[in-house]
């Protein structure tokens, strides 16, 4: 699950990266087209504007610079269009020798201004100022269009436009305006602005920033700039061919990248669906894949439970690895399990005759107690076993206690049971029997034992004690001393005999 969320976190920053990145080219490429547009709107009305001035021009030559036949034209002119301020006739020395409306350009008065005077150099074509400040001290350009008498250049009609509370081109241009928090402005040739949403700005030099210097070269260009003000900022420009402008339109990055968010949330919508289902199939899987090994690791930690080994049969190691365990277990479990029994039975017997030992015999009384049956107990000694020993050796004396064993398990019941005390001492307990058939017991087995002919040892006796439970004694252990005590009575009656408690 860690790891969905890793590759899930991890294509989502991706997604975001390439959408910020796509999304921010797209803006630069759409904010050029922006400064491009701009720029073409301000070229079309400079362009319109100039024409507006063409036939007043032309009028006024014919005229020879007559100053009613002048004032006339420029009446005119004002009256048929709003594109300009102010509309003024200048002679070819700089002379303004008639003005629309009179006062803001004092007629008789010489254009003082290096931009003003420009113009006159301009001669036969038609031209723009830069941006500068007129007679009324307020920010203007001034667009000319030559007079021309009898073909020689006799000054120029000029049309004003204001820079700063409201002219055509103003009006015109803040139409343009998104409503966001991007803006543009115009520069003239030598940089000043000319155009600006903040009017304090205008005329003021912007000569030294990095897009003016670029659109007034004549090249078109978007960037990206992080300034050190935190501003961080797509600029893109394009100059103004006729006059020799430039446009510069700002839109602050955060507003390009406005709706990256919502498209990053709609990138995390589209991929949740997968991503739920993968979790829950990681979940479902996980809980299937551990089930078998949880269940194995259960029964692995209760080994000693023997039910566990019917349980191990019935868990599902649907896969390679699960199935290997189980078959694994299942193995060690029937090793120890068996090594368990070879334990029990090496631990309860006794190893030179196959008879049970002391411990054997008292797991034997204990369960014929807890069973609650009755039972006789034989004890068996040997006649002067020590003179066997003593005649023909130990070796030959441990093959005797085999054959006696031997005999013994011959006489008894499958059901009875048979020890060895140690030494040359027999325990048998014979279950479910009374003193008759445990004393004609004891009689075949002695009888037995003196016809017996041993292997290099010839014949030997046993003498036998007999006691029975509930017969004599208050328990089995009862008996048993009992039994005893009656095996000494027939050593000293003389041996080879059998006594009852
Ligand atoms: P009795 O019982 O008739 O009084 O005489 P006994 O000679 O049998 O006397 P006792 O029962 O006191 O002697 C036991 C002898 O059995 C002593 C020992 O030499 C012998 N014996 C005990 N355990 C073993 C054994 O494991 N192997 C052999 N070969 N001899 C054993
Ligand atoms: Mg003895
Ligand atoms: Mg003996």
């Amino acid at each position: 699950m860690f790891f969905v969320f890793l590759a899930l976190a991890n294509s989502l920053h991706a997604a975001y990266q390439v959408q910020r990145g796509l999304l921010l080219q797209h803006s630069l490429d759409a904010n050029r087209s922006y400064a491009e547009k701009l720029s073409r709107v301000t070229d079309s009305f400079l362009e319109k504007s100039t024409q507006a001035l063409a036939a007043a021009a032309l009028d006024v030559g014919e005229s020879r610079l007559d100053p009613a036949a002048t004032q006339k034209e420029l009446d005119q002119v004002s009256s048929v269009t709003d594109t300009f301020n102010a509309v003024i006739a200048v002679d070819s020395t700089g002379k303004i020798f008639a003005a629309e409306p009179a006062g803001e350009f004092r007629v008789g008065s010489y254009l003082q201004a290096s931009q003003a005077r420009a113009l006159l150099e301009a001669q036969d074509s038609a031209a723009i100022s830069g941006a500068f400040r007129g007679p009324g001290n307020r920010w203007l350009i001034l667009i000319s269009y030559p007079i021309l008498t009898d073909g020689r250049y006799a000054g120029f009609v000029g049309g004003a436009v204001y820079l700063q509370g409201g002219s055509a081109l103003q009006n015109a241009l803040n139409k343009l305006h998104y409503q966001d928090r991007s803006y543009f402005y115009i520069v003239d040739e030598t940089g000043a602005v000319v155009y600006h949403p903040d009017p304090e700005l205008i005329g003021t030099s912007f000569k030294g920033s990095k897009p003016v210097s670029a659109v007034l070269r004549g090249e078109v260009g978007t960037e990206r700039t992080i300034e050190s003000g935190a501003k961080d900022q797509l600029v893109s420009y394009a100059p103004i061919p006729s006059p020799s402008w430039g446009v510069v339109a700002h839109r602050p990055t955060e507003v390009a990248l406005s709706n990256i968010d919502e498209l990053f949330l709609r990138t995390l919508y589209y991929s949740l669906p997968v991503v739920i289902l993968s979790l829950l199939a990681i979940w479902w899987l996980s809980r299937f894949i551990a089930r078998p090994l949880r269940e194995l690791a259960e029964v692995a930690a209760n080994l000693g439970d023997s039910a566990n080994f019917s349980r191990i049969r019935s868990i599902k190691g649907w896969y390679l690895e699960a199935a290997l365990i189980r078959k694994g277990l299942m193995r060690s479990f029937s090793a120890i399990g068996s090594r368990m029994r070879q334990l029990h039975i090496e631990g309860t017997t006794d190893p030179l005759t196959g008879a049970l030992n002391r411990r054997g015999l008292d797991t034997a009384m204990e369960r014929i107690m807890e069973e609650e049956r009755n039972a006789a107990v034989v004890m068996v000694d040997v006649d002067h076993f020590k003179a066997v020993n003593d005649e023909y050796g130990h070796a030959v004396g441990d093959e005797v206690l085999k054959a006696i064993t031997a005999s013994i398990m011959a006489e008894a019941r499958s059901e009875d049971v048979v020890a060895r005390m140690g030494g040359e001492e027999f325990v048998i307990l014979l279950p479910d029997s009374g003193v008759g058939p445990a004393q004609h017991f004891a009689e075949r087995l002695r009888s037995a034992i003196e016809r017996t002919a041993f292997d290099n040892a010839g014949s030997v006796t046993i003498s036998l004690g007999v006691a029975c439970y509930p017969e004599h004694g208050t328990d089995i252990h009862d008996a048993l001393a009992l039994a005893d005590t009656a095996l000494y009575r027939a050593k000293a009656a003389g041996r080879n005999r059998v006594h009852l408690a």
